[in-house]
């Protein structure tokens, strides 16, 4: 058998991708170490970020990505190999609930107000609190008003319908709020949107897999099913990124969960399946194939344990998304936060 050389390329590319690629997530991030390390993977190409996506897959356990593997999750298991990662990110503490933690994820604080936290406790619906700032007792802060403050736009592309807590809350920072139940139209409005709009921050969350798991259960086919469609529709965005040099060349991606899942809910903050989410990091200037944990000395995995908001070396935690694509556009944190405050979680 002749293969042209051009093949031989791939094949070589698809090799060193699969071995950069996750599996277990320790062993992933001893592997990704090494490669992140090397001269070449340092000079990471690309020009300076001037857009961040983030991406928030809601109810997705991180153990469903290495349990689909590369051929039911291509993109999540891509992203990982071209960026930097961990599948034993943390939500908050407190909770493993959606609205708290995406309120988390925006404002880059933790859920009790009485010790700083943003004060969002409820995952519902109501109007009373009206706002986080009413919640909290207190002004609260977020990615979106200060990316809006830099004279930058923002947008919100939401699933659920309690997310219009953020519009009222952030009604000035947020410049487009759009709210479909639709997963796959909503991601399509997203993707638009993208190429229509220089934005500096939008944010994206996908309900498909907490659907599927409230529905049919955690660890059903129909939950597996949904991650796929998830990562499909990521895939169609990340393919919009990569066919816009524009995109391509300033556009960082974040991607994370706000809570996992076991059985027909994940409301038990104390289980590991509830309370451990994937974070990935993708785009120029990030670090290719390496891990989150790897790269952040400062930062510490916590293995199996629950962790506590006083460790001196803190997990990664979906609450980290606000002030790394902060510091990603070159913009002090959050006033305010605590996550990542200091901005020194690395992403090469
Ligand atoms: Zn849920």
């Amino acid at each position: 058998m002749v293969l042209a050389s051009s093949s031989v390329g791939a094949v070589l590319v698809a090799v060193a991708l699969a071995v950069a690629g996750c599996g277990d997530p320790s062993s992933s991030e001893g592997q990704t170490t090494r490669i992140s390390r090397t001269p070449v993977d340092r000079a990471v190409p690309g020009g300076p970020v001037t857009r961040v996506l983030a991406v928030s897959i809601d109810g997705l356990r991180a153990s469903a990505i290495t349990q689909l593997g590369r051929a039911g999750t291509p993109t999540l298991h891509r992203l990982m190999a071209q960026g930097a990662s961990t599948l034993n990110a943390r939500t908050e503490r407190e909770m493993t609930v959606t609205l708290p933690n995406h309120t988390g994820m925006v404002t880059g604080r933790r859920i009790a107000a009485s010790q700083g936290g943003h004060g969002v406790s409820w995952n519902d619906d109501r109007r009373r609190p009206p706002t986080v700032q009413r919640a909290a007792g207190h002004d609260v802060s977020s990615v979106f008003r200060v990316v809006h403050d830099a004279n930058r736009g923002t947008a919100l592309f939401a699933s659920k319908t309690k997310f219009s807590l953020f519009e009222r809350s952030w009604d000035v920072g947020i410049d487009s709020y759009r709210m479909r139940f639709d997963n796959a139209r909503l991601a399509r409005m997203t993707q638009r949107d993208l190429l229509r709009h220089n934005r500096g921050f939008t944010f994206l969350h996908l309900s498909g897999p907490d659907d599927a798991g409230h529905a049919r259960g955690w660890n059903s086919p129909a939950y597996l099913a949904a991650v796929r469609a998830t990562d499909r529709r990521l895939g169609r965005i990340v393919r919009t990124i990569n066919g816009h040099p524009r995109l391509k060349q300033h556009l960082a991606l974040l991607v994370t969960a706000d809570h996992g899942g076991s059985g027909k809910g994940h409301s038990d903050a104390t289980r590991l399946v509830d309370f451990r989410v994937p974070f990935v990091v993708w785009g120029p200037t990030v670090a290719r194939g390496a891990g989150l944990y790897a790269l952040n000395p400062d930062y510490a995995n916590p293995g199996h344990r629950r962790t506590t908001y006083a460790d001196a070396r803190q997990p990664v935690r979906n609450g980290d998304v606000a002030n790394l694509a902060l510091d990603l556009l070159g913009l002090g944190a959050v006033p305010g936060s605590e996550h990542d405050r200091a901005q020194d979680l690395d992403w090469n």
